[in-house]
């Protein structure tokens, strides 16, 4: 359903037809255009989309807040607090992907949260288990539980599982993680990490092939290009990203840029001693990437 070609070309034959819209990534934001203007000017083409096709439409599908693979490009929650709005008016569904940005990564437990929504269908993975073991779930409410539940003759189930679903040792590695949330305050401490992160890379604000910071919570990343005002990015082919995943390799971290963004998603356990390292380590990298 996504829709980065380098994963999409080669299955688009057998994939369903889908629809996309522009994104309201606010890396394209006009000068003095703030995030939450920008994000509700880009709803006009959802709005517009659903209008013209909600009769057959089955859902909406976001990541909320970050489009991680997307090279970490985020957005404003009103996006979110529009959509619920707009799903609701059209009779449609809303499925909210946190395999990535759920547990707490974006400073809330769930990213749905700083909209005020709560979407038809969440879809959880990686954080659930802490990474430990493969996991995923989708959680949706009380009407689409009724829609397939009935008489045992009517056989109208949701026939949809596999071998391993319910894996005992994943599931417990999901309840030991669960038990850390409960028991401590982990989303209280991710505030102060990620007020850190902000800290110690402020000062590449001012490098002339810095483009944006952005951070949303325990996610920041930071985009390089040629042009710092016209935003020309290195062409691709430069590897720039590579240069600086060497480096960090060869002081002992692992940095893992995609393509021309720079991003820290440091597991909770991080300490403030790291994050300085791990800025340290990325100004080195930064410099030695794009020194020529
Ligand atoms: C990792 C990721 C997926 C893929 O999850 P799998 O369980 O590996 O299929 C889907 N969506 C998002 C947002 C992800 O970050």
């Amino acid at each position: 359903m996504g829709n980065v070609d380098l994963y999409k070309a080669t299955y688009g034959p057998l994939l369903m037809d889908v629809i996309t819209v522009p994104s309201p990534d606010c890396y394209l934001r006009e000068p003095g255009e703030s995030w939450s203007e920008y994000s509700t000017r880009q709803f006009a083409h959802m709005e517009a989309t659903l209008a013209a096709h909600a009769d057959e439409v089955a859902a909406v599908i976001v990541e909320p807040l970050i489009q991680c693979a997307g090279n970490m490009r985020m957005y404003d929650p009103c996006y979110l607090t529009l959509l619920r709005a707009a799903c609701d008016r059209h009779g449609v569904h809303l499925i909210a992907d946190e395999i990535a940005v759920g547990f707490g990564r974006t400073g809330t437990l769930f990213a749905c949260e700083q909209a005020a929504i709560s979407p038809d269908f969440l879809c959880l993975s990686k954080g659930l288990t802490g990474g430990y073991l493969p996991l995923s779930v989708v959680m949706t409410g009380e009407p689409v539980y009724q829609a397939f539940y009935d008489e045992y003759t009517k056989l109208n189930a949701f026939l949809h599982s596999h071998s391993y679903t319910g894996n005992p040792l994943a599931c417990a590695a999901a309840l030991g993680t669960l038990g850390i949330f409960a028991a401590e305050p982990i989303i209280e401490r991710n505030r102060q990490l990620a007020q850190q992160l902000a800290s110690s890379v402020a000062h590449l604000a001012d490098h002339p092939h810095v483009v944006e910071i952005r951070q949303h919570g325990m996610v920041l990343a930071i985009e390089l290009a040629k042009n710092k005002t016209t935003r020309e990015p290195f062409d691709w082919r430069e590897r720039r990203g590579l240069r600086i995943y060497r480096h960090a390799l060869s002081r002992g971290a692992l940095l893992r840029p995609i393509g021309n963004v720079l991003y820290f998603m440091p597991p909770y356990v991080v300490t403030p001693e790291e994050i300085l390292l791990l800025a340290q380590i990325s100004t080195e990298g930064i410099e030695l990437a794009t020194c020529d």
